[in-house]
């Protein structure tokens, strides 16, 4: 679009810190395209040069191709990157002020914010006072050969806890899975081709089977529209915490597994973890291990993001701590963009994974395009 701009932050930075290595994406090849207007570099593509398997559906991507994928796409598409982080970022008068880690100060008349998953990790009240040493996010692991030999319990049911669980039994650690939840949900293996019948009922997109899924991809402009408690609500229930059909073996039967567990206490003694939990008509239980590993998901709080200036932070309007963006992706406070989970809320589900890029880019570099000519 002739936009002039720079961009800072270190490429795949989530998949190479905060996500397991060994774990497989959950979602299908074909949703795993990193956006680029001609389409030059997708996954297949990728796959195919390097000999690389791939199906659309069916087969899990590693996310080590997906890593590698990702690099090359950088190197290629973006190779202005400026691998440094953003440490300040405040209003001025005719735009916006930053400043790097480096000490370099920079301005700019719009900023993106584009920073995904990265300050958003949630662990629940009941973990958060133990110190580091005894409690850590999921986030936070990518080797799992460091938990060799250690006792660890998993808080979760969804695919970090899943697929963290699987990873660190293989590691040989001594793992244990504790979940609110009554059942692990796993996904369903992908049967293909399938029937007509099927196919109308239960139309697949890039993020699964239904038209619900449909809608969220096809219609993002659609769900900004509806209101605000039906697209909270939509947010907070559709793609709920649901681990990818292929680690189920790998836990199934290998990883002790503690479901319907309400913790009701935690405490630190010698230097071991005590956690007791309560199951419905069936009285307390107490694990004791190393480590606990809160694979408890992601919560956007607009205020965790220190980078943004105090007075900044303050002006952006929010719902549920959650910027408040026009169709544009806009806050609040004009030319700041929001893009990736923190725009989740306002355009849906499809916001939280890579699927989403197509819209997001498309459409916001089309109104910073049209922007140009106002300033
Ligand atoms: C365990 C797990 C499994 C997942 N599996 C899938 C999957 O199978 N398919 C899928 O589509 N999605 C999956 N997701 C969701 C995935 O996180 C998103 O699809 C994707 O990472 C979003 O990309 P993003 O660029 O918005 O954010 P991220 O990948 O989180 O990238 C954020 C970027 O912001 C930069 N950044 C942050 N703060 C600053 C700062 N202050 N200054 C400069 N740069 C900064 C970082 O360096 C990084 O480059 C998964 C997530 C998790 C946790």
């Amino acid at each position: 679009m002739g936009v002039p701009f720079r961009i800072f932050g270190s490429a795949m930075h989530s998949w190479r810190n905060c996500m397991p290595a060994g774990m497989c994406l959950k979602s299908e090849g074909f949703a795993s395209n990193l956006y680029d207007p001609e389409g030059s570099l997708t996954l297949a593509a990728y796959c195919a040069a390097r000999g690389l398997h791939y199906q659309d559906v069916g087969y899990p991507i590693p996310i080590e191709t997906f890593i590698q994928y990702g690099l090359e796409f950088q190197r290629r598409l973006v190779p202005t990157l400026e691998e440094t982080d953003i440490t300040r970022l405040e209003r001025t008068s005719d735009g916006f002020a930053l400043q790097t880690v480096d000490g370099q100060a920079l301005s700019a008349r719009r900023v993106v914010l584009a920073v995904g998953i990265v300050h958003f990790g949630y662990v629940p009240p009941a973990l958060s006072g133990l110190g580091p040493d005894h409690v850590s996010h999921s986030s936070q692991h990518h080797d799992m050969g460091t938990f060799r030999g250690r006792s660890v319990a998993v808080v979760g049911a969804g695919a970090s806890a899943v697929d963290l669980a699987a990873l660190m039994h293989e590691a040989g650690a001594a793992v244990h899975l504790v979940a609110r939840r009554a059942a692990i949900l796993f996904h369903s293996p992908p049967v293909e081709p399938r029937p007509w019948l099927q196919r109308a009922l239960n139309p697949r997109s890039g993020l699964g089977l239904g038209w619900r899924s449909r809608f969220c991809t096809d219609a993002p402009l659609l769900f900004h529209a509806l209101p605000l408690q039906l697209r909270l609500r939509a947010v907070r229930n559709h793609l709920g915490p649901a681990p990818g059909w292929f680690v189920k073996e790998k836990v199934v039967g290998r990883v002790p597994m503690h479901l319907g567990a309400e913790l009701t206490r935690v405490v630190v003694r010698d230097r071991h973890v005590h956690l007791t939990w309560a199951r419905k008509g069936d009285g307390e239980s107490t694990l004791v291990v190393d480590h606990v590993i809160a694979a408890t998901g992601y919560r956007v709080e607009l205020q965790r993001l220190r980078f943004l200036d105090e007075r900044l932070r303050q002006s952006l309007r929010s719902v549920a701590d959650t910027p408040v963006l026009t169709t544009d992706f806009e806050a609040s406070v004009p030319g700041l963009h929001i893009v990736g989970l923190a725009s989740a809320n306002c355009f849906g589900p499809l916001a939280r994974f890579a699927y989403g890029a197509r819209f997001a880019a498309r459409r916001l570099s089309r109104s910073l395009g049209d922007a140009r000519l106002w300033f």
